[in-house]
């Protein structure tokens, strides 16, 4: 039995999802006659009390057409320094869009509405790029899976109020966030312009992001994600994953998140772990002290069939998802004791 904590995109469709994707009403989704993505862009945009949704290939793509859709080449977006599409898309923000990220040192991948109010460049000053967007995740990817005060959004949703700037969520994991802040949908779609969302991550379906925003977002969403090539035909097979994903798979997040607390509680005994980030959602985060190598510690949980990551920096990273079982965590708890 392989036990892998690399990540909650490494889940497979369950029987009943793949059932409901086998079943699924197609149609070409490029003529906007994919009855079955339609509905799931429908269901999502209603669930955050957008007015309009879109399906995307991948979460990076939906983030990267949020970016174009919000600026012109040479502004700049507003975002933490471990923001996945500052470290993780590729570089994307300056080839897609020609744009800049103006980064602030915030906590766990948060900050604060006065951080962002510092980052602001003033319209008339001819040296400086034109600041246009401000970029959240919840949670935080780098971060370990920590989750935004709602306060702190509202005040950073003033701040861009009062400087006309437009407030993207990178919403990949927005989920766990509401579950284990027992938050709405519709609270945040209340707050942003635009947000992407993972129904690949802890929802279990084997592809596929969602942006919501308003119509007139939407309708020029569509054509920059045909430029970047991502206009798919009969895609209602993958969406009606989505959909499935939805009304089977939101609730059980608490499950991964229990897991993850209850794998941290581990951690903590272990004698080779010097530190463990706090646990709020699947993710975990933790250092190893002198006693063991990133190597050998990898090494030796691999030779036990568990998997888990380095992300760099020292920080080891395990994240819980569908397919990590009680079952699971049972073999790496004991494994663990008995390093
Ligand atoms: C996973 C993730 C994405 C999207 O990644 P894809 O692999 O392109 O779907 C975006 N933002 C965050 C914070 C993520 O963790």
């Amino acid at each position: 039995m392989e036990i892998n904590l690399i990540s909650d995109t490494v889940t497979k469709p369950t029987p009943e999802m793949l059932k409901a994707m086998m079943n699924a009403e197609v149609g070409d989704d490029v003529f906007m006659a994919d009855p079955t993505v339609l509905a799931l862009q429908e269901k999502i945009a209603a669930l955050f009390g957008m007015e309009a949704g879109l399906f995307f290939p991948s979460g990076t793509m939906a983030n990267q057409t949020a970016l174009k859709l919000h600026t012109q080449p040479a502004e700049q977006v507003i975002c933490d320094k471990w923001a996945h599409i500052y470290n993780f898309e590729g570089g994307g923000p300056s080839f897609n869009s020609g744009i800049s990220c103006n980064l602030i040192d915030g906590y766990r991948g948060m900050f604060t509405a006065q951080q962002v109010l510092e980052r602001i460049n003033d319209k008339n000053n001819i040296h400086t790029p034109i600041t246009s967007l401000v970029e959240i995740e919840n949670t935080t990817n780098k971060g370990g899976g920590a989750c935004w005060d709602i306060n702190e959004i509202k005040k950073i949703r003033k701040v861009c109020d009062d400087h006309k700037l437009i407030l993207h969520l990178d919403g990949a994991r927005i989920f766990n966030a509401l579950v284990a802040k027992n938050e709405s949908p519709k609270e945040y779609g209340k707050l942003f312009d635009t947000i992407s969302i993972c129904l690949s991550k802890g929802l279990g379906a084997p592809i596929g992001s969602v942006l919501v925003g308003t119509h007139e977002h939407i309708k020029k969403s569509l054509r920059i994600r045909k430029l970047f090539g991502g206009a798919m035909r009969q895609v209602g097979y993958l969406a009606a994953a989505g959909n499935f994903a939805l009304d089977h798979h939101i609730e059980r997040l608490a499950d991964d998140h229990r897991r993850a607390k209850e794998l941290g509680e581990a951690l903590e005994h272990c004698r080779f772990v010097k530190e463990v980030e706090p646990i709020e959602t699947n993710i975990i985060i933790f250092y190893l002290n002198d006693l063991i190598s990133q190597d050998d510690f990898v090494s030796y949980l691999k030779s036990k069939n568990i998997l888990l990551i380095s992300m760099g920096e020292g920080k080891m990273r395990m994240v819980t998802h569908l397919d990590f079982t009680e079952a699971m965590l049972k073999v790496v708890v004991d494994t663990l004791k008995s390093m």
